[in-house]
């Protein structure tokens, strides 16, 4: 028995890093996925590995989340395909420029920024809610970051709109418990994935990165989708508004 069986998901970001082994492990415990990117060949790769071991389980859809029509879309094919949503994983993101401080960030780089990882994960939110209601519970899981509650130095757009991310979950989570919709948030620290391959490829940062981690590796995709499949599942029903800082003990608390 899959931990995800008779469970519909939609997962964004789904052709690349961690979304990709979303997709792949909640289709193995059951659910029916749908993977959507606006990356058309990550999303081919994703649907031609998949494709041959869930036939029935996946679809995939070109979608840019920062567009209020592309979600209308995916909500409409989910529940046309499959017949509702339970699960929104809130995933798609992107970096932005690394290197500029608050005092050099144009407002285009700050849109950017903004307009895909905080628009994209309220429209997420805003469409996929509706269903929920209708289907009478559902579980959001927002990909946030470690920035999103302690910011990061060059990083400025990035970590306003993960920190946009965070607040928003509460929020939601609040709004919507009567409604048994629960909402929770995941804070990655270092996850090796095409995003980080900027630092990771260069020996020395790849180093400190590790040195700075107690359980002295670099994350892996799976280490985050673990905890979305745990969020995701009726497992953790008690639990909303929660924020999950996976990131092998980088900023253990006292
Ligand atoms: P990734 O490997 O870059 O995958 C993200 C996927 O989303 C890519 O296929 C990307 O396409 C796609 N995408 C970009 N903009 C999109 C849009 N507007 N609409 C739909 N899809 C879009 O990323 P990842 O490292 O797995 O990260 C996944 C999430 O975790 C992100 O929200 C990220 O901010 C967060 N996170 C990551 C880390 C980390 O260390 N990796 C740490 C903290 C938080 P393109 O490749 O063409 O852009």
């Amino acid at each position: 028995m899959g931990r995800l069986d008779g469970k519909v998901a939609v997962i964004t970001g789904a052709g690349s890093g961690q979304g990709a082994m979303e997709a792949e492990l909640f289709a193995r415990e059951g659910a029916k996925v749908v993977a959507t990117d606006m990356n058309d060949e990550h999303l081919g790769e994703l649907l031609e590995r998949l494709g041959e071991q869930y036939p029935d389980a996946v679809i995939g859809l070109r979608q840019d989340v920062s567009k209020e029509a592309d979600w209308q879309h995916i909500v409409e094919e989910a529940v046309g395909t499959f017949g509702k949503v339970d699960i929104l994983i809130n995933n798609a993101g992107i970096t932005g420029i690394t290197e500029f401080t608050l005092n050099k960030l144009t407002i285009e780089e700050w849109d950017k920024v903004m307009n895909v990882n905080a628009l994209g994960n309220f429209l997420g939110m805003k469409h996929v809610i509706p269903e929920m209601k209708r289907n009478g519970q559902g579980s959001i899981v927002n990909i946030s970051s470690l920035t999103g509650i302690s910011g990061l130095g060059g990083l400025t757009a990035y970590s306003a709109s993960k920190g946009a991310i965070r607040t928003m979950t509460k929020g939601a989570a609040r709004d919507f418990g009567g409604d048994h919709i629960r909402v929770n948030s995941i804070h990655p620290g270092y996850i090796e994935t095409p995003s980080t391959e900027y630092l990771t490829s260069n020996a020395d940062i790849r180093d400190a990165l590790i040195a700075a981690v107690p359980l002295k590796y670099l994350g892996q995709s799976e280490d985050v989708a673990y905890a979305a499949l745990f969020l995701a599942s009726d497992e953790a029903r008690f639990i909303t508004g929660e924020e999950l800082i996976i990131d092998g003990g980088q900023t253990i608390k006292e």
